[in-house]
């Protein structure tokens, strides 16, 4: 999977989830939101970091106890403030999202790391883009721009 369609579904999952938790965003928040977004598709590609860095790829980074080790800091920065709170949870999202992603592929990831058994589900494959990753990819982008609008329509 390619690291746009990574970014596009990070920022879909972000706002599916986002949309449920801050309904009618006050001021305050909103600005944090708007950082979430970006975050989200930042983090959604760093499980890929694994290729620049010779890790196994689609190993550890690609693995739960990679979620549970981002997401312990994440739980403690989320108690400095409640504005923090759409950042932390970008940051997670988008990581895990990623995750999800390769999980829909024929090659799978290593869910339970340090074992070698991948998981997954294949809806396409690493080299078969089109059709089902373009479907995807538009899914993503009607999500976010849906949400998006509907964030500064509340907002405003
Ligand atoms: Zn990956």
């Amino acid at each position: 999977m390619r690291g746009k369609t990574h970014m596009i579904f990070g920022a879909a999952s972000y706002w599916i989830i986002i949309a449920k938790i801050y309904p009618t965003p006050s001021s305050p928040i909103q600005l944090s939101i708007l950082t979430g977004m970006f975050l989200s598709m930042i983090t959604s590609v760093i499980p890929d970091f694994d290729l620049d860095f010779g890790i196994k790829h689609r190993g550890p980074t690609h693995s739960l106890l990679a979620i549970l080790i981002l997401a312990l800091p994440l739980l403690i920065l989320s108690y400095l403030s409640y504005w923090i709170i759409p950042i932390t949870l970008s940051i997670f999202i988008g990581y895990t999202s990623h995750l999800l992603a390769d999980f829909l592929t024929d090659r799978g990831v290593c869910f339970l790391w340090p074992s070698e058994k991948r998981y997954g589900i294949c809806l396409w494959t690493y080299n078969t883009a089109w059709p089902w990753e373009g479907i995807f990819i538009l899914i993503c982008n009607i999500i976010v721009i849906y949400k998006f609008i509907l964030f500064v329509s509340i907002s405003l």
